[in-house]
């Protein structure tokens, strides 16, 4: 079983948490400026990369915090996780 190390609780077990899809999706500033098509981008396109991704995770039976992780889709090895509003450990994926 994969082990998340939560950044407020340290390692666990998978099962303590969700998914939450990708991180560093930002809001448009102005939402009304935009057509559909762009805010239909926004609110459902994500890319599926292969390798180094940096995604969101969710300890749903632990401290109920959402953070960041530095995953390789294909090894599944986690690189790294942070908190939210700190910059990616390794730079950008
Ligand atoms: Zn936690």
């Amino acid at each position: 079983m994969l082990q998340i190390p939560c950044p407020w609780c340290g390692p666990r077990d998978q099962s303590e948490f969700s998914y939450a899809g990708e991180a560093h999706i930002e809001r448009p500033a102005d939402p009304s400026q935009l057509s559909d098509a762009e805010w239909a981008d926004y609110l459902f396109m994500r890319r599926n990369t292969r390798g180094r991704f940096r995604e969101q995770w969710h300890h749903a039976h632990g401290c109920q915090q959402f953070f960041n992780a530095v995953r390789d889709t294909v090894t599944n090895r986690i690189e790294a996780t942070y908190r939210p509003g700190e910059s990616t450990p390794g730079g950008q994926s």
